[in-house]
């Protein structure tokens, strides 16, 4: 569970990017945020895995005050998929996957079976891809390996923001049927930020809608659909 307690975000130029928001994400929940751009959605992700600081609130994870957490055990525990695909050039598809594992010293044999079963999970032959290097796959490929390695190191939470954008209409149907049969399998909750409503209605079990900092609307896909 996440709790966002009246949480707001001033950047040091003074924009007010977001201004008392109160949410509350549930266990194994697929939830969306989705606003017009510069609405404050990417600014409340990177608040949960304090890659910005807050200004106002707080926010809780499991019960417990993000600022109390250890760095390393926040970030370790929440995936984090980026719009741009960033990948380690210099490393092969299966170092770039390993990379949260091997911090977390989990022994050789476990780190290499969970490589082979997350590339299967999405499609990548391990056999054909685990020793390729990033620029030798597709955009779209690249943005799966981006996906998976998100989830490598099995943690509770994922943020993405904008994961999907850059990809043509067909390759981005895909991935978004892969990331709703991997979160449905393995029940993460997952936090996922779009300005794309038919994206944010397939893929949330709910739905957060940010404009100018505030959220204004919380629901399911049904309630938004009948509540506009
Ligand atoms: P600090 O809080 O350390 O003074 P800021 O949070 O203001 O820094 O800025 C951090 C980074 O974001 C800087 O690299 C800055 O250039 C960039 N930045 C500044 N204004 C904007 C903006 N309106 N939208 C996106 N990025 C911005
Ligand atoms: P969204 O993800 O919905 O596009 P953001 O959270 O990126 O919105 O931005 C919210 C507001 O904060 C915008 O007005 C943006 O210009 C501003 N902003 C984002 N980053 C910075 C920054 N580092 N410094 C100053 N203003 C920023």
């Amino acid at each position: 569970m996440i709790t966002f307690q009246n949480v707001s975000k001033t950047y040091a130029d003074g924009t007010h990017a977001v201004e008392n928001i109160e949410l509350s994400i549930k266990e194994g929940e697929f939830f969306v945020i989705i606003g017009p751009s510069g609405s404050g959605k990417t600014t409340t992700l990177k608040m949960i895995n304090r890659l910005i600081p807050l200004t106002e609130g707080t926010i809780y994870i499991q019960g417990k005050r993000i600022s109390d957490y250890d760095i390393h055990e926040l970030r370790w525990n929440i995936g984090y998929v980026l719009q741009q695909i960033a990948l380690f050039p210099h490393m092969t598809i299966g170092e770039n996957i390993a990379v949260v594992p091997e911090l977390k010293k989990w022994d050789e044999d476990k780190i290499s079976q969970r490589i082979e079963e997350l590339m299967q999970m999405v499609g990548l032959d391990p056999a054909i891809y685990r020793n390729r290097k990033p620029g030798e796959l597709s955009g779209g490929e690249q943005q799966r390996v981006g996906v998976i390695r998100a989830l490598a190191a099995d943690p509770d939470f994922i943020l993405m923001d904008e994961p999907f954008s850059a990809l043509d209409p067909i390759t981005r149907e895909k991935l978004q049927d892969d990331i709703l049969n991997v979160q449905q399998n393995i029940k993460k909750t997952v936090v996922f930020v779009t300005h794309d409503m038919q994206e944010a209605l397939q893929l949330g079990d709910r739905i957060c809608v940010m404009r100018d900092g505030k959220v204004e609307q919380v629901g399911s896909p049904d309630e938004l659909l009948h509540n506009p």
